[in-house]
């Protein structure tokens, strides 16, 4: 199983984590809560941690907020030893400069035979630069466009064909086994948009495969993009990390923090005189 091949890869290269923030808000509860436990893990496994700025989607990204999320992590009390801020020997750090590598895992992926492409809609497309947390899992693509072969491909969006029917296990480090089945839970999903721009699918398991990370830490809400995540480890024979998904961080009416919530900032919560440490502990309640 996945996850035995996952401990080899530990035992070879040592813990390695990642934070892997978008700059498209300032960070909430939610994100301080996924990106201390990831950075606590790190620390208890003497590992290394990176900080990729998962900047994709540049109709959202803003200056402002990646200096934000910067500033706010270290006085959250977080610290990595590979970054943008800090360089390191997977650099560049920054997706939006690392798009000669996606080009390359693409081409890999149509040497598989696994990708095609696909004209279907603006809506369906402009989405997947984003990672689809719960709120914004459109509804299964129909796979319109799976005979189409790949002459239009310069122009057109890029789907990787899911195996219809194949059954994704993984032993979740904090939830336990987790069970997906392609082409039912999820259909084909963008791997570049027509516009030229990678997918976070794409992107993440790119970077964290080129950045030998071992344990992935992200939200709950993202189990279903891990499923189509080891879809790609597969395709390419590439080895998958271990995944820790955290409990979703939850307004007082039960929704999924988002970065609409500015009462839930850490910038909101530092300019009410609230300290790093109480911060940390409504970490751990939630
Ligand atoms: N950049 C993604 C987000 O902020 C991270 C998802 C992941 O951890 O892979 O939602």
């Amino acid at each position: 199983m996945d996850a035995v091949n996952s401990s080899q890869l530990i035992s070879t290269v040592g813990y390695r984590g990642r934070l892997a923030p978008s700059p498209t808000g300032y960070l909430h509860l939610g994100h301080a809560q996924t990106f201390w436990t990831a950075f606590k893990r790190c620390l208890e496994q003497k590992g290394t941690l990176t900080l990729r700025n998962e900047d994709l989607d540049q109709s959202r990204v803003k200056p402002e907020f990646i200096r934000a999320m910067h500033e706010d992590l270290r006085w959250l009390g977080i610290d990595w030893q590979e970054g943008p801020d800090v360089g390191g020997s997977f650099a560049p750090y920054v997706q939006t400069m690392r798009t000669q590598w996606y080009r390359e895992v693409v081409d890999l992926l149509i040497a598989r035979g696994v990708v095609y492409s696909c004209c279907c809609s603006r809506k369906d497309i402009l989405r997947a630069a984003a990672a689809p947390h719960i709120e914004d899992e459109g509804p299964l693509y129909p796979g319109t466009c799976r005979a189409r072969d790949l002459s239009c491909h310069e122009n057109c969006t890029l789907r990787f064909r899911v195996p219809d029917g194949e059954v994704i296990e993984f032993n979740d480090v904090r939830m336990g086994l987790q069970r997906w089945v392609a082409g039912m839970d999820f259909g084909d999903f963008v791997l570049r948009r027509g516009d030229g721009v990678y997918s976070y699918q794409l992107a993440a398991t790119a970077d964290d495969h080129a950045m030998r990370i071992t344990e992935v830490v992200r939200g709950a809400d993202l189990l279903c993009s891990t499923a189509r995540q080891i879809l790609i480890y597969r395709a390419l024979g590439w080895t998958p990390p271990v995944f820790y998904h955290c409990p979703l961080v939850l307004d007082d009416q039960g929704r999924r923090l988002a970065k609409r919530h500015d009462s839930f900032s850490l910038r909101q919560f530092r300019s009410e005189g609230r300290t790093p440490e109480e911060i940390r502990n409504l970490c751990l309640a939630s």
